[in-house]
């Protein structure tokens, strides 16, 4: 493999690096990924052991492509890498250590949502639930706790800074978390920020330090991707792989950070030199993505950023034509811009699966995706998907959590609420009794109920009972248990919600992707880390397709790239987001994100914003919509201007020539935010 005639100098440089710390910082596009990929390929070569190497990227994703480019350049081996998430690694080597350090090896691991119920328990239990609404919601109290973990920021620096109107209840905060970390601790609950915790703490105890130095030892080379996203605790956990050799590679670029509002600091990436001393540190400047007047018009958005380090990128390809600025009456107006441009770039023969349309927050492709599936076109999303969220999606997973975990109080709590004759006090007493019997499998059975829920609690021990019971011959798949649990539920489900058929079809969902798992504790934990991230994860929007157009959040576009991409809603309050508007350091971080967003395009690039928004989307007062603060006069300069006109000469909206067959906004609306 001729490495040279894949990378420039400096790529090549990194790529073939002895041993020793590394730090690639450079702007978009510039290779970072792709010197990364033949790292790993240089390292195999030069006969390091592909398991004893281990790939952090911020998806599987991202970590599953890399691996498969490696693989075409050194064949199958690369297959052994240890690829994947902070957090999936974190999962993976504490359920093999963490039992030796008192933490049981069948953990259940608790998601955002699962969290806040239970800080919401814990504020209960510390008597604060009834108190005035002025004590802080779940949500709230859960940010500055996760916030604090991810930052090591004390919590009363974060309530000065955030929420001073609640510094007065910085004790209780102080007992609400005391309480929430001994609540999970009892019931072996893991959330997100206790797996990086858990991890960092095994490496650094002293008196689990064998422990540490076995884990550290387990590799010989660790490389990290997208390294300016990553947070204090990250930082640390790196170091205490790397106490045993100091072999590690990170690469970002600090104009790209945009996950400060989760905790991620660019100092990370600032700081490695001093954290490592000798590192070598590359620079890499030649963009082989986009476009010059591409390259123009990002680096003169983020030339306006306060802090900035990265270099001005350059391309060495010539020609292309400036990207479009286009002003639209209104949303719908902008939505069949978006949609005729794909159609003729199509035509012209750029396949869809190189076009995406990027936006700031999920719900803002609603009325694109009606369009596209009005005019057939095929397409996925990206981000913002709320599937796993959905209620009835949440509520049958609690049944197998229970079966996983008998401890778990947030699935008993739900799962007891859902029974009919079950209200607040019979399930707390029930929980009670449970915890009082150190939740033993029978205690539920014993639990006393009242007389009007005596019918539920008798069919949820049976049901219980049944999927607990080993009997040779039975089917035990994870699927198969979805059936039982819904043989129960479904009738539930068209008790409690409307909308019943779109929902019924998401348990379907669920049934299918547990298809794919070995057991029940895999497939929880699967979903619990690495929730599907696209609808096409999912099973549906694009599965028999592979020419697919790509709705994306720009969060989940990072690392991406396409022929063309169109940013839409490229509105003050839109992008940035309005409630980023008060905040210098989230404007910062909102440009960034913008900034991410233009750097994915390789030829054509095109932002689009309404004038005008006449539905009540924003409220009376915001009638007319200003163009993003970002696009100020001088980098509007480096694009061209397309005015759509007033609809005249303008196809009418098309109406559908039949009944839809599928209640799709009804679809949309429950699975993208409007459910409940
Ligand atoms: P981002 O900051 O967006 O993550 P990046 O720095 O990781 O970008 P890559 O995605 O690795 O950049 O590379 C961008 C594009 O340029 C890819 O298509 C990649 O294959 C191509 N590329 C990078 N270096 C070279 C090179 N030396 N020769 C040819 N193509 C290259
Ligand atoms: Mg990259």
């Amino acid at each position: 493999m001729d490495f040279a005639a894949e990378l420039n100098d400096a790529q090549l440089k990194a790529a073939t690096h002895p041993d020793g710390p590394l730090l690639i910082v450079a702007g978009a596009g510039t290779g970072k990924t792709r010197t990364l990929v033949y790292r790993v390929a240089h390292l195999i070569e030069r006969g390091i052991r592909p398991e004893r190497i281990l790939l952090l990227t911020f998806t599987r994703r991202a970590a599953q492509e890399m691996l498969a480019r490696a693989e075409r350049l050194v064949g199958s081996e690369s297959r052994a890498v240890h690829g994947g998430t902070f957090h999936g690694t974190a999962h993976r080597l504490l359920r093999r250590f963490g039992p030796e350090a008192g933490l049981p090896g069948d953990f259940t691991i608790l998601d955002q949502g699962d969290s806040e119920d239970l800080m919401q328990l814990s504020r209960a239990a510390c008597g604060l639930a009834d108190k005035t609404k002025r004590f802080p919601k779940k949500e709230t109290l859960h940010h500055v706790y996760s916030r604090h973990v991810n930052t090591e920021i004390p919590v009363g620096a974060i309530l000065r800074e955030e929420y001073p109107r609640f510094i007065e209840f910085e004790d209780d905060f102080a007992r609400v978390f005391a309480d929430f970390t001994a609540r999970k601790q009892a019931r072996d609950l893991v959330d997100y920020d206790d797996l990086l915790l858990y991890w960092a703490m095994l490496l650094e105890a002293e008196p689990a330090r064998a422990i540490g130095d076995r884990i550290g030892a387990l590799y010989d080379h660790i490389l990290v991707d997208e390294f300016q996203d990553t947070n204090v605790l990250q930082a640390r956990i790196l170091k205490g792989m790397c106490r045993v050799h100091r072999n590690i590679t990170v690469v970002g670029d600090d104009a790209q950070s945009i996950y400060a509002f989760r905790g991620a600091t660019i100092r990370n990436i600032l700081d490695f030199p001093r954290d490592y001393p000798g590192a070598a540190v590359v620079t890499l400047e030649q963009n082989y993505r986009s476009t010059q007047p591409i390259l123009d018009a990002s680096n003169l958005l983020i030339s306006r950023a306060e802090e900035r380090y990265s270099k001005e990128l350059y391309t060495k390809r010539t020609g292309g034509e400036k990207p479009w600025l286009v002003t639209a009456q209104d949303e719908h107006q902008q939505t069949r811009f978006v949609v005729d441009r794909i159609l003729e770039l199509h035509e012209a023969g750029t396949p869809l699966r190189e076009m995406a349309v990027l936006f700031r927050a999920g719900y803002m492709s609603a009325d694109l995706e009606i369009e596209l599936t009005a005019r057939n076109i095929p397409f996925e999303k990206w981000g913002g998907l709320k599937f796993l969220e959905a209620a009835h999606v949440k509520d049958v997973l609690a049944f197998l959590r229970v079966l996983e975990n008998p401890r778990d109080e947030v699935s008993w709590y739900r799962l007891l609420l859902l029974m009919p004759g079950i209200g607040d006090t019979t399930a707390r007493n029930a929980i009670q009794s449970m915890i009082d019997a150190a939740w033993s499998h029978e205690s539920f059975g014993r639990f006393n109920a009242p007389p009007r829920a005596k019918a539920a609690h008798g069919a949820l021990v049976q049901l219980l009972a049944a999927l607990r019971s080993q009997s040779a011959g039975d089917d035990h798949s994870v699927a198969h248990e979805i059936a039982r649990v819904r043989g129960l539920y479904d009738d539930i489900l068209r008790e409690r919600y409307d909308r019943v058929e779109p929902r019924l079809a998401d348990l379907e969902q669920l049934q299918g992707i547990a298809g794919g798992y070995p057991d029940r504790a895999s497939f929880l934990a699967a979903l619990a880390l690495d929730p599907p991230s696209a609808t096409s994860d999912l099973g549906f929007g694009g599965e028999n397709e592979d020419d697919t157009l790509v709705l994306s959040t720009a969060h989940s576009a990072k690392g991406k790239e396409w022929d063309a991409v169109f940013v839409i809603w490229a509105v003050d309050g839109w992008f940035p987001m309005s409630r980023a508007l008060g905040d210098d350091d989230q404007i910062e971080e909102e440009r960034r994100l913008m900034y991410v967003a233009l750097t994915r395009a390789r030829h054509h690039l095109a932002v689009t914003y309404p004038m005008n928004v006449y539905d009540t989307r924003r409220g009376a007062d915001y009638s007319f919509d200003q163009l993003s603060r970002f696009l100020d006069r001088g980098v509007r300069n480096a694009f061209q201007r397309v005015v759509l006109q007033v609809s005249e000469g303008l196809p009418a909206p098309e109406t559908p020539a039949a009944a839809p067959v599928v209640d799709l906004k009804g679809m949309l609306r429950s699975r993208f935010g409007g459910g409940s």
